[in-house]
């Protein structure tokens, strides 16, 4: 049966769960949304799906019976009874445990993967970025995360949203805001808005590292001007602003993603 809201709060209670804010458990009840999900990341037969936080096996059961080959992580051991009791008749695989603590290359090795996830909010955004950083066999995303860091993942420069999380993004992936969500379909409704992102990977350039190493350096001070905050990680900063082409007086904010790797690539 689909998980409503009724559907998820009486699978919760027969197992005497009650969601924790400390975990990031505000569980999809709408299952038109899941299914939404399950389309906006064009899911089908042969598909290896990954998801980050099973929850009550909403999503997880869905991905499944699109015909994808699921591992599904839940660090939540209350909701084991509940997700196995859910994924009855498939042949999800199932990992009980923090998602932070897995080496998710070497786990997944090098099959191409999809990514789909009602992300926790505690460790939603450092997973992803690490993931497209550093787990390349995980071609595609689709998450859905708080509004606001959905912003923050596909900002432009320019704005006060524009950061490093977008600069990670914008060297691996083509991103989207896919669309928008309201709190009313979760359970319990978090305060804010979520949206759900879709990322494409794309090959990042040679300089990508060097381009995230000095785009942190830089906006630990967004307010400063690259030349004066870039004193201690580059020898000659205005020296290596000219070479790269970038105005004297520029601030992070307003440098986008092909000039941070300019500017890499001058100081490898
Ligand atoms: N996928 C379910 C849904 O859409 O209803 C649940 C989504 S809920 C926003 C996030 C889930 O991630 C929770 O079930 C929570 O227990 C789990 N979670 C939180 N931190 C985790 C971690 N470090 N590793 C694995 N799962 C985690």
């Amino acid at each position: 049966m689909p998980q409503g809201r009724g559907e998820i709060r009486a699978r919760l209670e027969a197992h005497g769960i009650r969601p924790t804010k400390k975990l990031g458990q505000n569980f999809l009840a709408d299952p038109n949304l899941v299914d939404r999900i399950v389309r906006t990341a064009a899911i089908g037969a042969g598909d290896q799906v990954i998801e980050v936080g099973a929850g009550t096996g909403t999503l997880t059961k869905a991905l499944a019976d699109a015909g994808a080959r699921v591992v599904a992580f839940e660090i939540d051991r209350r909701l084991e009874p509940v997700l196995r009791e859910a994924l009855i008749g498939t042949d999800v695989d199932l990992r009980i445990g923090d998602i932070t603590k897995v080496d998710l290359a070497a786990e997944l090795g090098s099959g191409s993967w999809v990514m789909a996830a009602n992300l926790p909010y505690n460790v939603g955004t450092p997973l992803l970025l690490d993931a497209l950083r550093f787990v390349p066999s995980i071609e595609r995303f689709v998450v859905m995360v708080q509004r606001e860091v959905a912003d923050r993942l596909t900002a432009i420069p320019g704005g006060r949203v524009y950061g490093l999380p977008s600069i990670v993004v914008a060297l691996n992936a083509v991103a989207r805001v896919a669309f928008t969500v309201p709190p009313e379909v979760f359970f319990p409704a978090p305060d804010i808005e979520s949206a759900v992102v879709e990322l494409v990977r794309r090959p990042a350039p040679p300089a990508a590292e060097r381009a995230i190493e000095l785009a942190t350096v830089a906006f630990q001070q967004r307010r400063k001007m690259l030349r004066r905050s870039l004193v201690g990680a580059l020898a000659d900063p205005e020296a290596a602003l000219a070479a790269a082409a970038i105005p004297a007086t520029a601030r992070p904010e307003d440098t986008d993603v092909a000039a941070f790797v300019r500017l890499a690539e001058v100081t490898p």
